[in-house]
């Protein structure tokens, strides 16, 4: 068991620790991983309907099915060309999004005219959804520190017609700076990746529990920031790319703990684990959801949706 995980690339810390929270399945999880995913695409309705566009596409040979979270999208099951050449994707008609990532902007909901920060924006694939669904109206605080990620973003937001949206070259730990409260927020927080292996395979032997632990400091002052300037009655989605409860499962624990906050259902995904290693959990955090590239056909993925009282 351990030698099909070792034989696939995997660090013995890596596989020991998925064999420990999946047992075989960890098998089934690691060898999804070594296939590409179906290419998915947003249908960006800031430009045109979804009808309209999906047709165009269909005229030109493209097939797709739905993602089943997000109305706008949709995964190829046949690509005659190279869709990133068609002019439906120059003009900024559609955007190609991994179907996970399109899960926590739908599931934030933000609304048109409501105040949205995105604390880890960059390139972008999420704030232009939530753009899409504020149908433009009201504004979006969008936060990254990587320059050119940022560079990357601001031409996405121009290509997707995103008008409703600041971008800040800033960690987001400053976010209190702006003196404003939030109705909603995204944190879609930098992580180790360790679900996103199909693209990053070096990350099967080149992380380490440190990797993992500076993550999660990063993660909970992030989580702690956001319930600062989030209005009482807000909500706040964090998700991750990460396979890793510490950076998952453990931070939303710490979250529940320590802050005067509820963890609200979720429809999509498998309940996310409450005794990983051993360690018992509160059943709540059965509400937040994980994605795997095994029954999911996504990248590995995690959210959590979090109601701050009062
Ligand atoms: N939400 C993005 C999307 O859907 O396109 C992907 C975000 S990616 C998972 C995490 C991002 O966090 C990276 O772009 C990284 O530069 C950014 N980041 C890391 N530390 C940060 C901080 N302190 N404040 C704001 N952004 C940060």
């Amino acid at each position: 068991m351990l030698e099909k995980l070792f034989s696939l690339g995997y660090s013995k810390t890596f596989a020991e620790r998925y064999y420990q929270l999946w047992g075989e399945r960890a098998i089934r999880i690691a060898e999804a991983m070594e296939k590409p995913l179906p290419r998915c695409f947003r249908v960006n309705t800031l430009k045109g309907t979804i009808s309209e566009i999906t047709k165009r596409l269909m005229k030109k040979g493209f097939q797709f099915t739905r993602v089943p979270w997000a109305r706008e999208g949709f995964c190829l099951t046949r690509e005659p060309f190279s869709i990133t050449s068609t002019p439906e994707y120059l003009t900024g008609l559609i955007y190609i999004q991994e179907a996970s990532s399109m899960y926590p902007p739908v599931a934030l909901d933000p609304k048109p005219g409501e105040i949205v920060a995105d604390m880890a924006a960059a390139p972008g694939g999420k704030t232009s959804y939530m753009a899409q669904l504020m149908e433009n109206k009201g504004l979006i605080f969008a936060f990254d520190v990587d320059e050119e990620r940022l560079k990357e973003t601001r031409l996405n937001l121009s290509r997707l017609g995103v008008l409703n949206t600041i971008l800040i070259h800033k960690s987001s730990l400053y976010i209190d700076e702006l003196n404003m409260s939030f109705d909603k927020i995204l944190l879609d927080a930098p992580c180790t990746g360790s679900g996103t292996i199909h693209k990053n395979p070096e990350r099967k032997h080149n992380r380490t529990l440190d990797d993992i632990k500076f993550c999660q400091g990063l993660q909970m002052k992030m989580i702690e920031k956001a319930l600062e300037v989030l209005k009482p009655g807000g909500i706040l989605v964090y998700s991750t790319c990460s396979l890793e409860p510490e950076e998952n499962e453990f931070v939303i624990q710490w979250a529940l703990d320590n802050f005067d906050i509820e963890l609200l259902p979720l429809r999509y995904g498998e309940p996310a684990l409450i005794n990983p290693f051993g360690i018992e959990l509160s059943p709540e955090i059965k509400k937040a959801r994980r994605f795997y590239p095994d029954t999911h056909k996504t990248s590995g993925f995690f959210i959590a949706k979090i109601r701050k009282k009062g």
